[in-house]
């Protein structure tokens, strides 16, 4: 098969590294290559930052005003908009998630591009109320300089799209470092900005290696802030990284997020939730359901309810409109779903269904929808990320009790509560700890809300109104007012 070839945008030009190196991206629905890409080091990384801090400084990108930049965003999103079943069609190749999903996630870019795109305008500073009467201040919102966005290869664009529009809409630069095993996307998404009007050097887009390409970007003493999606044990590699010149952080990380089914839910409506938190994706969300808690009087019903809906998941090539259920991105993360599987067993967790590699034709890294039964709530699978279509269930009897499992978690990411009772929503959504809650839904996202978690599952929020503010800096401005002359140097005003 005949290599797709990539190159990297630094500067608005297309460029390969300059050691020549390159790497391969593989499909995983056919466990083989499909595209080249530039390994990029650090010097090419060196060019790519310093090309977005001389577009951070020129006038052709500091002098534009928020009007102008928001409408080059509208302009993005409206190309994202015209070109969005190319893109879905290239994502659901590169990263193996179902062309159902990757149309639907697309879909809905331009929507965010043009939301935030109106925000870009109303970033409004105060007049301050001092107590100084001969003293006038205000304060306003300036970007923060060079932006590094690190990205996973789960949803390569929209997780891009969430740091990219609100760091262009405040009026910063980019480097764009996305997963060595789902970059296609990202730098069709750069050409699409040099369309779209930004000028050279605002977005760029490095291809590569964490260890190497990452490490180099997230250390560069003139990133000024880095927005993180990934794993944890990245995410400290990251931290310690931008320790160097205090870059500011927003850490988007992994979860263990717990799906509540109370006794007096809506069945059905549960159990699509279930799998829509677990088997959607092949369980490769931050967000996933990986927990189902279930009340005691309809354990046994939803169970085997749940098993029943699962076993009717049609597993298949991602770019099939049937498939319900693709490959794992990688087959390090098949190994690592094996492994885990085989861990909770060994533990005392019985397998209720799934477990293994279905029979299909081929050699993709696919896995059955999995689900895992367990006694006790300490149990590593209930406890540990899986990022796979493997669920742990659990019975409990009461809303305490759910309460105290819900919350007994390093992460802090989503939660799903199913119930009919409006005081225990309320109630559940108050005091479970986590980022985002959602009551008898799963899985909804909106430009308009914020995503974030709570604990180990990071900090800062992306998407929503306050995004955009999360890519400035607020400079505080004093104007002294009094004719007279400026009194004792010496005495603090
Ligand atoms: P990962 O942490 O392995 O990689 C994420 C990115 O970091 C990649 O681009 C990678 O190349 C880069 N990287 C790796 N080492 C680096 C280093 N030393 N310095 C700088 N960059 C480095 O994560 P992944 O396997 O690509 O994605 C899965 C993880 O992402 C899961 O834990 C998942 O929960 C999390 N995730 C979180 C969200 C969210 O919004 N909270 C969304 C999607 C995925």
């Amino acid at each position: 098969m005949t290599l797709a070839r990539f190159q990297m945008c630094i500067d608005g030009q297309w460029v390969d590294a300059l050691s020549g190196k390159t790497f391969h991206s593989l499909n995983p629905a056919l466990g083989e290559a499909w595209a080249e890409l530039p390994d990029a080091d650090e010097a090419d990384v060196e060019r790519a930052v310093q090309a977005a801090q001389r577009a951070f400084e020129a006038p052709a990108w500091r002098g534009l005003s928020a009007t102008a930049r928001g409408k080059l965003l509208r302009r993005l999103g409206d190309l994202i908009g015209a070109r969005k079943e190319e893109l879905a069609q290239l994502e659901s190749r590169d990263n193996g998630k179902l062309i159902r999903e990757t149309r639907g996630q697309v879909g809905y870019l331009p929507e965010f591009f043009h939301y935030t795109a109106g925000l870009a305008d109303k970033l409004e500073g105060g007049t301050l109320p001092l107590d100084k009467p001969d003293m006038f201040a205000y304060t306003v919102h300036e970007p923060i300089g060079v932006v590094a966005g690190i990205i996973p290869w789960n949803s390569p664009l929209y997780l891009t799209a969430i740091k990219l529009a609100p760091a262009l809409a405040a009026g910063n630069t980019i480097v764009l470092k996305p997963s060595e095993h789902a970059s296609a996307t990202i730098l069709e998404l750069a050409r699409l900005a040099l369309e779209a009007g930004f000028p050279a050097g605002v977005v760029n887009v490095v291809t590569g290696y964490g260890p190497s390409t990452g490490a180099a970007l997230t250390r560069h003493p003139l990133v000024r802030k880095i927005a993180f999606t990934g794993g944890a044990a990245t995410a400290r590699h990251v931290v310690r990284s931008s320790a160097e010149n205090f870059a500011k952080l927003s850490l988007e990380l992994g979860g263990k997020s717990p799906n509540i089914i109370f006794a007096d839910a809506d069945l059905e409506s549960a159990v699509n939730g279930a799998v829509a938190g677990i088997y959607a994706a092949s369980g490769q969300s931050c967000v996933a359901g990986s927990r189902l808690l279930v009340q005691d009087a309809v354990y046994d019903e939803f169970v085997a309810r749940l098993i029943e809906r699962a076993r009717r998941i049609r597993i298949g090539n991602p770019q099939d409109d049937a498939s319900e259920m693709g490959p794992m991105a990688t087959e390090q993360q098949l190994a690592i779903v094996e492994r885990m599987v085989a861990q909770a067993q060994s533990e005392g967790a019985t397998l209720l269904m799934g477990g293994r590699r279905p029979a299909l034709d081929g050699n993709g890294w696919y896995y059955e929808p999995t689900l895992l039964a367990c006694a006790r709530h300490d149990l590593t699978i209930m406890q540990e990320e899986v990022f796979g279509p493997v669920a742990a269930v659990i019975r409990f009897k009461d809303e305490a009790e759910a309460l105290a499992m819900a919350n007994d978690s390093q992460f802090g990411l989503a939660a799903g509560i199913w119930t009919r009772d409006l005081g225990r929503a309320h109630r559940l959504a108050r005091d479970v700890r986590s980022g985002i809650i959602w009551v008898n839904t799963y899985r909804a996202v909106s430009a308009m809300a914020p995503i974030g978690g709570f604990k180990n599952s990071g900090y800062g929020r992306e998407s929503g109104i306050d995004s955009v503010l999360a890519y400035t800096e607020l400079k505080t401005v004093w104007i002294n007012l009094s004719p007279a002359p400026m009194p004792d140097p010496f005495v603090m005003r």
